[in-house]
């Protein structure tokens, strides 16, 4: 009884030196009321119960945490083990420690079987979205170290059992977290119980040559201190055994005997700055020589648990290597403690200095916007995994579906060929409906029979993962393809009728090919399976129904209007016109000239209806309009010219010559003359000395291109000058 009233002492001693603000008090109350709750609870080596839970307090001193942290740890067996229930916590101590406590709870009550390394991996995962709060699984962790620590009076396959945990689900965790010395003492207590022969093997051997390491230790140690004097660098020298761990993984995974494994010693030189870290590391490979390939800047590029040091393996002329790891204090307080190194800081957030480098804390963490300076970690929630859920399937496989997930998702997520026969589903043993949304830790069953009807419609809604929707509509894809086309059709037309069509139009023989061909299906009873299935909507079908008729209308619209055109006298045709040039009433059409004939005011012209709906104006003359003519192909319809006073056209020309010095400057001058503007001129020479000009001018009717045409063919070597297109 003295050495636990002693030792309760000793954690208070502990928490009220990096917390001075501690409420003894009342750290006192949850230690005597542990100890009341626990009382005639004994453990298995025979020592009050009490004891674990002081224990793990003093493992959460350890890592620095709060005094919630600390009075949960206290209290973290009593919801569990005695007669206290979460009110009682609650009413005594508050709610964010009752919370604390149950969130423990939650975690000892999953159980745990041993499977491959991806099951391991979802286990974790749960583990941390069941906390919530970060402060739960570092208790956890505290816990198990613990228990880690007294296992000696477990049976053997309890202790291998626990040992596995540890190493497959607990380890990995404080690693994620960042919490270095407490993921290797994990590591080395489950050693002792998964492989005990080849632990003591190690212990021997390191024991064996104990005075030899420690002789090189001291010698390497002394140099490098004497050459950090020499140099002016502050800074403290440590060497040390590499934990037992790490050494059995080496001599396994590179199949090596103990005498093999040279670097069992491992050095640490911690400093000030950044700055001195990068000089210590100049020192330290002047004085030994640095191993290729070994060295690693975790301070440039900090590892994602924020580690942070600067790594190098040197070998000295004893011919035995060693990694030295540089860092600063601060870098190695958060390689100690990780995560937990965060409540060290009780200043307040601008204790904490670089913001950049809690980033990861921050993404893992969702710190409480509202939270008073003075107590600035009230709720820290893991949110890292929110919008996941983890469950287990009966057999003790985790099963990681979307938050919000249901027992459809569940069940397709096994198999479709479950989801499909399913008829029931339980929860924790209860038959839940198929709405009921899973939590964290749910341990989900399916129920199916052979003769199950299949999923219904509504389980499209329910389930939350694509994948299970993907199936469910397969399913109804494959087996109801009458009902789907009913279905579909109901759809369809509700869908024309809504958009103001007529329902027939689905069946009209024209516009049906096209609307399938667009939708990517071969006949309408595909499509209204699709539709009916929900591979396809009817909105997104309809729509396309209706641009098509808008197409095809529009066509036709056009096409009568120019029938009726052709048929009509010259001097119907109305003013709407465009550049001089009336077609008939297609109001608003766009007229172009084509480039093949250059048509001005003057020329018997001909309109052509396009496929962009406008008329392009041609000569009379021109050959392509003669050669459609000829085909007997429609769609012309006249055109005259309007007003076209003061306006200028573009006309071509080519001018065909005896190639000449000053040809080019003739035909320009002539042109000026004439006040004909030249818009365009490419002048190429042709075999037998002779050249040809093209030329783009722009004249106000057809007469000024005429006369123009004169000059030019009066110049000195031109043969013949022509307006091409014709
Ligand atoms: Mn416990």
């Amino acid at each position: 009884m003295e050495d636990i009233e002693k030792r309760y002492e000793e954690l208070e001693k502990r928490a009220l030196s990096y917390n001075p603000a501690l409420n003894r008090a009342r750290l006192r109350s949850a230690f005597d009321y542990a100890r009341t709750k626990h009382e005639g609870q004994l453990r298995k080596d025979g020592s009050p119960f009490v004891t674990h839970p002081l224990e793990v307090a003093h493992n959460c001193a350890e890592m620095g945490l709060d005094e919630d942290s600390l009075i949960a740890a206290l209290l973290h067996d009593t919801i569990e083990d005695t007669n206290a229930t979460h009110e009682d916590v609650a009413r005594l101590f508050g709610e964010s420690v009752a919370e604390l406590v149950e969130g423990v709870t939650k975690l000892t009550r999953v159980t745990y079987t041993s499977k491959e390394e991806e099951q391991m991996e979802n286990l974790r995962k749960m583990l941390m979205a069941m906390a919530r709060d970060i402060r739960v699984i570092l208790i956890k962790i505290a816990d198990r170290l613990h228990n880690m620590q007294t296992m000696n009076f477990q049976s053997e396959a309890k202790r291998r059992e626990k040992a596995l945990e540890t190493m497959e689900i607990y380890a990995p965790i404080a690693h994620r977290l960042g919490m270095q010395r407490v993921k290797w003492e994990l590591e080395d207590l489950s050693l002792l119980y998964l492989d005990p022969i080849g632990y003591q093997e190690i212990i021997v051997q390191l024991d064996q040559r104990r005075k030899e390491l420690e002789d090189f230790m001291s010698r390497i140690r002394e140099k490098i201190i004497a050459r950090l004097e020499e140099c002016g660098i502050r800074g403290e020298v440590s060497g040390r055994m590499k934990h037992i761990y790490s050494i059995y993984r080496k001599m396994f995974s590179q199949n090596k005997q103990f005498s093999e494994v040279l670097d069992l010693c491992a050095f640490r030189v911690i400093v000030d700055n950044i700055a001195d870290c990068y000089n210590v590391l100049g020192q330290i490979h002047d004085l030994f020589n640095p191993l290729p390939g070994r060295f690693k800047d975790y301070i440039a590029t900090p590892k994602p648990n924020m580690y942070q040091s600067i790594h190098t393996t040197v070998i000295g002329s004893e011919g035995i290597p060693f990694e030295v790891q540089i860092r600063t204090y601060e870098m190695h307080h958060t390689a100690e403690y990780g995560v937990a190194a965060h409540w060290k800081y009780k200043d307040g957030i601008t204790a904490l200095g670089d913001e950049e480098k809690f980033a990861w804390i921050r993404s893992l963490l969702e710190a409480q916007q509202d939270t008073e300076a003075g107590e600035f970690v009230h709720e820290l929630k893991i949110d890292m995994f929110a919008d996941e859920v983890f469950v287990f399937t009966p057999r003790g496989d985790v099963i990681n579906l979307p938050a919000g997930a249901t027992p459809i998702d569940f069940a397709y997520s096994i198999h479709s060929q479950v989801g499909n026969h399913m008829t029931s589903a339980r929860v924790n043993g209860r038959i839940v409906s198929f709405d009921h949304k899973l939590e964290n830790g749910d341990i989900v069953e399916v129920v199916t029979s052979p003769n199950a009807k299949g999923p219904a419609r509504g389980w499209i809604n329910l389930a939350k993962s694509a994948s299970a929707r993907t199936k469910i509509r397969q399913w109804f894809k494959r087996e109801k393809r009458e009902e789907n086309i009913l279905r579909g059709r109901a759809a369809l037309e509700a869908e024309m009728k809504h958009q103001g069509l007529n329902p027939d139009l689905l069946t009209d023989p024209e516009l049906q090919p096209i609307v399938l061909k667009k939708l990517a299906v071969t006949s309408l009873d595909d499509l209204c399976a699709a539709v009916g299935y929900g591979g396809m909507t009817a909105v997104r079908s309809v729509n396309r129904v209706k641009e098509e008729l808008n197409r095809v209308q529009k066509q036709d619209k056009v096409l009568q209007q120019a029938e009726k055109l052709a048929q009509q006298p010259a001097h119907q045709v109305s003013e709407a016109s465009a550049k001089g040039v009336r077609v008939s009433d297609l109001d608003n059409c766009l007229v172009k000239f084509s480039r093949c004939c250059t048509p001005v005011p003057g020329d018997e012209v001909v309109g052509f209806i396009t496929r962009g709906l406008g008329v392009s104006v041609h000569r009379k003359e021109c050959t392509n309009y003669l050669s459609s003519v000829g085909k007997g192909e429609g769609r012309w319809v006249r055109v005259t010219w309007g007003n076209t006073e003061g306006s200028t056209y573009p006309a071509a020309l080519t001018v065909d010559a005896v190639g000449r010095q000053n040809l080019i400057i003739d035909i320009a001058t002539t042109l000026n003359a004439e006040k004909v503007t030249i818009t365009s001129m490419n002048i190429r020479e042709t075999p037998g000395g002779g050249a040809v000009a093209y030329l783009t001018v722009l004249v106000h009717d057809r007469d000024e291109l005429a006369s123009a045409i004169r000059r030019l063919r009066g110049l000195r070597g031109v043969k013949d000058v022509v307006r091409p297109g014709v």
